[in-house]
């Protein structure tokens, strides 16, 4: 990996998972925001708002990681928390529910129907805790 960081917008062919409903995908912060900007979990997904259907990533580090990707592309399609309807879309297009590691870190929990979810805010998070 080198350590030059991408960031802002990612053209649409580096996107994993590309979707009619997808409309932009922002690195190294939140599009709110810009570059730079903080937020807590991995990576959003824009369900509402004037960035209805961008993803968010903090770092180019998960870009590679498609389980984020279907996870938050599941939210931006069904416009929706972590729902009965997202977990049936996101198993639909090839998704987990289970948790996810890349390098030895946690990048999603598990999305369970029984694990405690915390409160669904507009701007998904993926606890990394
Ligand atoms: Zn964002
Ligand atoms: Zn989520």
């Amino acid at each position: 990996m080198s350590a030059k960081r991408f960031t802002g917008h990612l053209p649409k062919v580096a996107w994993l998972t590309p979707h009619t409903e997808l409309r932009g995908v922002f690195v190294g912060g939140c599009v709110e925001r810009g570059v730079g900007s903080k937020f807590r979990a991995l990576a959003h997904a824009h369900t509402g708002g004037a960035h209805r259907g961008f993803i968010c990533f903090r770092s180019d580090k998960w870009l590679h990681v498609k389980a984020v990707w279907l996870h938050e592309l599941a939210h931006v399609v069904t416009r929706s928390p972590h729902s009965p309807r997202w977990r049936q879309f996101l198993l639909q297009i090839g998704g987990t529910l289970d948790p996810v590691y890349d390098n030895g870190r946690c990048v999603l929990r598990s999305y369970h129907p029984r694990a405690r979810v915390p409160t669904i805010q507009l701007a998904q998070e993926v606890s990394h805790g």
